[in-house]
């Protein structure tokens, strides 16, 4: 992959974008494209590393049932104009223009079929065809506003611009090169930053449930998770911390500390009446065989030590337990309320939930509404998606409407 110049800015260009993320890379792009001059500079060694490591190595890039409701922020309306104006099949185009191979895995999410290499790849072909200029291992010391653009001095100079766009992203996983850099940037030119917290990310547990719980670390079962009046069906993955899996990324974006999780464990059976009719049917059997028709053994064994110590479930036949017993039972399955005791934090989380509020910026240009030439774009943004590449579809999308603007 190429490396980039760590060599001085030119003391002049049209447009500095700071941070080559997935939003910074496709703002480039489109404003090379629009044979503006564009300076692309980020403080990591490398451009683009969360793109290397989205999606499990193989870059969720976009779902195509992207719509406002994946998204979480605080003006809901905000990121409608952005999503319209560049789609997912727009950037699906560009991809099948450079002949990355990509499938579906499930619910509208696409993937690489080799490697998030190819997207990345693809994205600084396009920023060499536009003619965009890279600096990486650039930190920025100081921004100061012009008449009619920006300084900015960084460890390779100073250069001055027209316009300036912002694309440092959020918090999440600081050791990627992930810095407060844009909100501070905002509160700079006296733009509200709202609350920030880690989305997309594990819940960890308090240790008595825990030291039960963690004999199921890699086993994962489907549920249906609720919480605050959102629910998701997906998967749950115990861990030897806590809860995760895509079912409990989903959540915690909704979830605030010290709320309560309600979990669904067999979303697909009416555990009551199963049981019952098993009463008759495998007289013989026990309540733990009767659930590994459902999940694994292991979860239901487990799952009845923690919830029924005291009684003789795991040994008991079906026969001889009573219906308000079976109904005791099936509730517990049904409605598992769990209060995880925190999350895993930016540590490990897929997002920052909060960030740069919405009704300081243009949802058309992206523009600070209290700052002429000054874009925020991306993750930097209270804008939000659910798991399954609607994040990579904001950055694209905000990435895309600013850059016909600067
Ligand atoms: C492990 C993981 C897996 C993910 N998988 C997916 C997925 O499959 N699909 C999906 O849609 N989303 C996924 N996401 C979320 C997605 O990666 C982000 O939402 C998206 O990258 C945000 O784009 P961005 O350009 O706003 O920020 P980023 O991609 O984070 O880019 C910000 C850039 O700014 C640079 N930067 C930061 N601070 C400074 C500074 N002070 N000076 C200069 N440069 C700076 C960083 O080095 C970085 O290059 C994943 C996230 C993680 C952490």
């Amino acid at each position: 992959m190429a490396t980039h110049s760590i060599t001085p800015l030119p003391v002049k260009t049209d447009v500095v974008i700071i941070g080559a993320g997935a939003a910074g890379l496709m703002c480039a792009i489109r404003a090379g494209q629009r044979s503006r001059r564009v300076l692309l500079l980020d403080h990591a060694n490398k451009v683009g590393k969360k793109i290397l490591m989205s999606g499990g190595g193989r870059c969720n890039f976009t779902n195509i049932y992207c719509e406002p409701d994946n998204f979480l922020s605080n003006n809901k309306n905000f990121c409608k104009s952005a999503l319209s104006r560049y789609t997912s099949y727009d950037f699906i185009e560009l991809v099948r223009k450079h002949n990355i191979p990509y499938h579906e895995k499930k619910l509208g999410q696409l993937f690489c079929d080799n490697k998030s290499k190819d997207i990345l790849e693809m994205l600084l072909k396009e920023c060499n065809q536009a003619g965009v200029d890279i600096h990486t291992h650039c930190t920025t010391e100081q921004i100061k506003s012009l008449e009619n653009g920006f300084k900015i001095e960084t460890s390779l100079g100073t250069t001055t611009c027209q316009s300036l766009v912002i694309a440092t992203g959020g918090l999440s996983i600081p050791k990627m090169g992930a810095t407060g850099f844009a909100y501070q940037t905002a509160k700079q030119f006296g733009l509200e930053v709202l609350p920030t917290r880690a989305g997309l990310v594990p819940f960890t547990l308090n240790q008595p449930i825990l030291d039960i719980l963690s004999q199921l670390s890699g086993s994962s079962t489907k549920v249906i998770v609720t919480c605050n009046s959102m629910s998701f069906s997906e998967n749950l993955l115990f861990t030897h911390r806590g809860l995760s899996g895509p079912a409990m990324l989903q959540i915690s974006s909704y979830w605030n500390q010290g709320d309560e999780l309600t979990i669904n464990l067999l979303p697909k059976i009416d555990l009551f009446k199963y049981l019952k009719d098993q009463k008759s049917e495998r007289p013989k059997a026990e309540l733990k065989t009767l659930l590994a028709v459902h999940m694994t053994k292991n979860i239901a064994q487990t799952l009845i030590q923690l919830w029924f110590a005291e009684k003789d479930y795991n040994d008991k036949q079906i026969s001889q337990y009573s219906n308000q017993e079976l109904q005791y039972i099936s509730k517990q399955f049904h409605n598992w309320v769990v209060k995880p005791n925190g999350t895993e934090g930016y540590r490990t989380a897929e997002v920052t939930l909060g960030g740069i509020n919405c009704n300081e910026i243009s949802s058309k240009t992206m523009q600070a509404n209290k700052q002429d030439n000054l874009y925020f774009i991306g993750e930097a943004i209270d804008v939000t998606g659910h798991l399954g590449g609607f994040n990579f579809q904001w950055a694209w999308a905000s990435g895309a409407a600013a850059s016909e603007f600067v």
